[in-house]
C-alpha cells in the first residue's frame, strides 16, 4: 500500500520510512512540485490536519500522512512548541533552532530541565481524516552532543538514558520516540481502512 507523506523534512521522512518499512512511503515532493503550506493552526493536531488535507486535495483517493511535531520546555513556558521549526525565524535551519533553544537555557543559567516532544499524525484518506498523538519525555541540556537524529535531538536526553538522542543509536529512538508512538497508532488505522 502506498502512503504519501505531506512533508519535505528529510529527518521525518527517514524515520517514517524506517517505521513503515512494510509499506511504500513516498514524499509528496516526488509527485508534486514542492510548495509552502501555511501552518496556521493553534495545535500540533490542527497543523497536521492542514498539511494532510492540503496534499490530499491535490492527490485525492490516496492515503496522505502528515506529521506535526515539536519540543516543549515547561521551564521556558513550553516554548518552542508548535513553533519548533521556525523558532529562530521563518527560514531557520535545524541548527539555528537548536542553538537558539540552547541560548535560551544559558540566558537563564539552566543546565538541564525537563522537556517533551509531541508528534501529531494526521491521515487524510478516502474514508475521512484521522489523527493520533505520541509523546517522549526527557530533559534538555545547555549544549549539543552528537550528530545523530535531527532538530533538537543533540540537546535532548530521553527519560531513562544518560546520553542525548544525538549520541544514542537511531534504533533506540525508533523504539521510544513521540513519532514512533503516534505512527504505531496510525498504522492500526491504515490497516483497518
Ligand atoms: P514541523 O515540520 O512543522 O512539524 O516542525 C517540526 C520541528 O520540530 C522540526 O523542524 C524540529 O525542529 C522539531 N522536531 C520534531 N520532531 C523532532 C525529532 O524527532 N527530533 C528533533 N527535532 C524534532
Amino acid at each position: 500500500m502506498k502512503i504519501i507523506v505531506a512533508s519535505s523534512n528529510k529527518g521525518k521522512i527517514k524515520e517514517i520510512k524506517k517505521y513503515f518499512s512494510d509499506f511504500e512511503v513516498v514524499p509528496y515532493s516526488e509527485l508534486l512540485e514542492l510548495f509552502e503550506i501555511e501552518e496556521n493552526g493553534k495545535t500540533f493536531k490542527e497543523n497536521a490536519v492542514i498539511k494532510a488535507v492540503t496534499i490530499y486535495e491535490k492527490l485525492p483517493g490516496n492515503i496522505v500522512l502528515a506529521d506535526d511535531s515539536g519540543i516543549s520546555v515547561p521551564a521556558l513556558g513550553n516554548i518552542p512548541g508548535i513553533y519548533s521549526a521556525r523558532f529562530a525565524g521563518e527560514n531557520a535551519t535545524d541548527k539555528d533552532n537548536l542553538y537558539k533553544l540552547i541560548d535560551e537555557l544559558k540566558k537563564r543559567d539552566i543546565k538541564k530541565t525537563p522537556a517533551y516532544y509531541t508528534a501529531a499524525i494526521a491521515l487524510a484518506t478516502p474514508y475521512g481524516v484521522f489523527t493520533t498523538h505520541g509523546f517522549m519525555r526527557g530533559n534538555v541540556i545547555d549544549e549539543a552532543r552528537g550528530d545523530k537524529g535531527f532538530g533538537y535531538d543533540p540537546m535532548f536526553i530521553p527519560q531513562g538514558y544518560e546520553k542525548t538522542l544525538g549520541e544514542l543509536d537511531e534504533d533506540i529512538k525508533k523504539n521510544i520516540s513521540h513519532r514512533s508512538k503516534a505512527l504505531e497508532l496510525a498504522k492500526i488505522i491504515i490497516k483497518t481502512i
